[in-house]
C-alpha cells in the first residue's frame, strides 16, 4: 500500500496538533513542579482515577489495601508529564495538596478499554476492568451476532464478558425456547449467563453479589435497560455525578469522559456514553477469527495458509462446523460480522 502524500492543509494540521500537544504537556509538568515545589503537599498514598478532565483527574483515596473509603474523599489532581496519559480505573500514586493533589505515580494496568477517536485511532477511555456485561433483553430482540460482536470485542481486549438477560418478566410463551437456546449455546462455551429484571427484581441479589467482585462495565443495544440497570444498582449515583460536575466547573473546560462509581455492596461500575457504544467498531478478520474462543483450537490448521473459511478444501474451521464442534449460529455470525467489515 503506498503512503499517500498530506497535502499542505494537512501537514499545518498535524504540526499544530503535535505543537498544541508539546504545549499541553508543558503546561501539566509546569503545574505539577508548581504543586510539589510548593512544600504542603502531603505523604504519598494510594489512589483510584475516578475521572478525567484535560489537564486533571478527579482522584479518590484508597486505604493501605488498596479499598476505597467509606466516605469516597475526592481531589483533583495535577500529573507529572512523564506519566504518560491517566484514564478513568488508574490506579494512582499521588500526594494531597491544598488544592490541588499531585500523581507521582502509576501502577501496571490489568487492561485497557480502548476505542476510536474521531481520527479513527484507538484511544484508551479506561483501565483496570475485571467484567464486560453484555446487557441483552427479550425487547429489543436479541440478534446473535450483535452478542458475537460485543463478546469478540471483549475476548480482544481480553477482559472476561458475561451475558446479563434483562427484563425477564417479559419473558413468554414467544420467546422462552430461543432464549433458554441462546442460554445453553453460550454457557456451553464457557461464558456466564445472568437473568435479572429491574422490574420484577428478579434475580437482583445475584447480581448485586456478582458485580461485588469486580469492576465492570455495562454494553448494550439501545433499550435493553442499561440505564435502568445502573439506577437500580446505584441508588446514589446522581449525587456523585452532582459533585463530579462541580470539580469539573472549577477544573478546566473539558468534557467529561468515563467515570468511576462505587456499588453500595462492593464492586465498580464504569460507565460514559461511549462505553455503552463498546464493541462497535471496526476489527481486523484475525482478531474477529481468534475472537471466536471456539475457532481458536482450529486456527492455523487449514491445507492453504490464506484460506478464507468459505469452500476451500481442507478447511479446519469448515470441518469443525461439519462435525458440530463449530455451531452453525456462531459460524452464520462469524460470516455477518466479516461481511460488515469487509464493506467499503
Ligand atoms: P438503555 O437504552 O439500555 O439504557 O435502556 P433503558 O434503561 O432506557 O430502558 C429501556 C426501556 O426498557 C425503558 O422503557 C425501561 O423502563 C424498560 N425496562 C428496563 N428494565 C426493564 C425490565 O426489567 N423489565 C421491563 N419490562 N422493562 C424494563
Ligand atoms: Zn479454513
Amino acid at each position: 500500500m503506498s503512503k499517500r502524500k498530506l497535502n499542505r492543509r494537512q501537514s499545518w494540521r498535524i504540526k499544530k496538533i503535535q505543537e498544541e500537544r508539546a504545549e499541553r504537556a508543558a503546561q501539566k509538568e509546569a503545574k505539577a513542579q508548581q504543586e510539589l515545589a510548593s512544600g504542603d503537599l502531603g505523604p504519598e498514598q494510594l489512589g483510584l482515577v475516578i475521572a478525567h478532565y484535560g489537564t486533571q483527574v478527579a482522584v479518590e483515596a484508597l486505604d493501605q489495601d488498596g479499598q476505597p473509603f467509606p466516605d469516597h474523599p475526592v481531589s483533583r489532581c495535577h500529573m507529572r508529564a512523564n506519566l504518560g496519559s491517566l484514564v478513568t480505573g488508574d490506579k494512582v500514586v499521588w500526594r494531597e495538596g491544598e488544592s490541588h493533589g499531585v500523581i507521582v505515580a502509576v501502577t501496571d494496568r490489568s487492561s485497557e478499554l480502548s476505542r476510536p477517536d474521531p481520527y479513527g485511532d484507538m484511544k484508551i477511555v479506561a483501565a483496570n476492568i475485571d467484567r464486560i456485561v453484555i446487557v441483552i433483553a427479550p425487547y429489543p430482540e436479541p440478534h446473535e451476532n450483535l452478542v458475537d460482536r460485543y463478546l469478540v470485542a471483549a475476548e480482544t481486549l481480553d477482559i472476561k464478558p458475561i451475558i446479563l438477560l434483562n427484563k425477564t418478566d417479559r419473558i413468554d410463551n414467544s420467546n422462552r425456547d430461543r432464549l433458554a437456546q441462546m442460554e445453553t449455546q453460550y454457557t456451553e462455551l464457557g461464558y456466564e449467563w445472568l437473568n435479572v429484571s429491574t422490574i420484577s427484581h428478579q434475580g437482583c441479589d445475584d447480581l448485586i453479589d456478582y458485580l461485588s467482585h469486580y469492576t465492570s462495565v455495562f454494553v448494550g443495544q439501545s433499550g435493553v435497560g442499561k440505564s435502568s440497570l445502573i439506577n437500580m444498582l446505584l441508588p446514589e449515583a446522581n449525587l456523585k455525578v452532582g459533585e463530579l460536575s462541580e470539580l469539573r466547573q472549577k477544573g478546566t473546560h473539558t468534557t467529561t469522559t468515563a467515570q468511576l462509581f462505587h456499588f453500595p455492596h462492593g464492586g465498580h461500575l464504569i460507565d460514559s456514553p461511549g462505553i455503552r457504544e463498546f464493541g462497535l467498531w471496526h476489527m481486523d478478520k484475525q482478531a474477529l477469527l481468534e475472537g471466536f474462543v471456539e475457532f481458536r483450537p482450529f486456527l492455523g490448521h487449514c491445507k492453504f495458509r490464506d484460506c478464507a473459511h468459505e469452500k476451500e478444501p481442507g478447511c479446519a474451521i469448515l470441518a469443525a462446523l461439519e462435525r458440530g464442534d463449530i455451531s452453525e449460529s456462531r459460524m452464520g455470525s462469524f460470516q455477518y460480522i466479516l461481511n460488515t467489515l469487509e464493506q467499503p
